[in-house]
């Protein structure tokens, strides 16, 4: 790669919930290798905050991290004025905080439902109301969905598998609302990808790994390689997409 594609997001500020782990952390890695500015948020995991700005720090680049819980309105809200009070604009926002609580559908608690909703979905609304009252034109809203909010393969993740059609179908609305300002919302739907949340080792990976065409977990890299092509000038044409990046699960 030359160093000039490098730097295609260089003067941009993007904002990567759920930065501090897993796919959120590498995204953030990428689009600062890329040359943008990156808010990272998280909710519990200061220390893995604090490391993923300082590698990016230690490469040149320029990270924040702040402290907001997905399902707290008002702290997401927060995140957003302080992420553009901080680095000065925002060009991209990547709503990746998301999590799921495995386990048959009738055993699920209400406060469970509720949580993976609340994160999911309702996380993904706030902190993209609170975005577009800075993007400039141009920008790019890009959801982490997942390839089960396609198709479903395991039982297990009914509403997980719930809120990532949710947000599937909120990326296709969106994109209409806003597509005036020439910002493109797109979602990013990961198949298996080794992360604390699905490690790919143990019993629950094994029928994953199984049903991917490449007999293998995906590395967070991978995801990262989507949603900078995404959030970069060469997608400009790319709005209201679903992009599968799954191993062939769902092929
Ligand atoms: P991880 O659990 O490995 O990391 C989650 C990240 O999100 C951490 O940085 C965590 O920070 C943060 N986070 C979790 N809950 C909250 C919250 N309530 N508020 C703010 N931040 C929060 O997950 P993955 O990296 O695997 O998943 C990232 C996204 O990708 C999710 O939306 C997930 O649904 C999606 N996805 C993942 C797949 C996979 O196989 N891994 C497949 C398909 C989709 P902290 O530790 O501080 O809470």
């Amino acid at each position: 790669m030359s160093n000039n594609d490098k730097q295609k997001l260089a003067g941009k500020v993007a904002v990567v919930t759920g930065g501090s782990r897993g796919i959120g952390a590498a995204i953030a890695k990428r689009l600062a290798a890329d040359g943008a500015s990156v808010a990272v948020t998280y909710s519990k995991g200061a220390d893995a905050a604090t490391s993923v700005v300082k590698a990016i720090a230690s490469t040149g680049g320029k990270a924040i991290a702040i402290q907001a819980d997905a399902a707290d309105a008002d702290a997401v809200k927060a995140a957003v004025e302080k992420a553009v009070a901080t680095l000065g604009r925002l060009d991209v926002l990547v709503n990746n905080a998301g999590t799921a609580i495995p386990k048959q559908f009738e055993e699920a608690t209400l406060e469970e439902m509720d949580r993976v909703i609340d994160i999911n979905v309702r996380g993904v609304f706030v902190a993209t109301q609170a975005a577009l009252k800075h993007m400039r034109d141009g920008g790019r809203i890009i959801m982490i969905g997942s390839s089960v909010g396609e198709r479903v393969l395991a039982p297990g993740l009914v509403p997980y598998a719930a809120t990532k059609g949710a947000v599937k179908i909120f990326t296709q609305a969106l994109a209409r609302e806003v597509g005036s300002r020439g910002i493109t919302v797109n979602n990013v739907q990961p198949g298996p990808i080794d992360t604390e949340l699905n490690p790919a080792t143990g019993d629950w990976a094994t029928p994953q790994k199984a049903a991917t065409a490449l007999n293998r977990y995906g590395h967070v890299e991978e995801i990262a390689a989507m949603v900078a092509f995404v959030a970069g000038p060469e997608a400009s044409f790319i709005t209201g997409a679903n992009l599968t990046v799954d191993g062939g699960t769902n092929a």
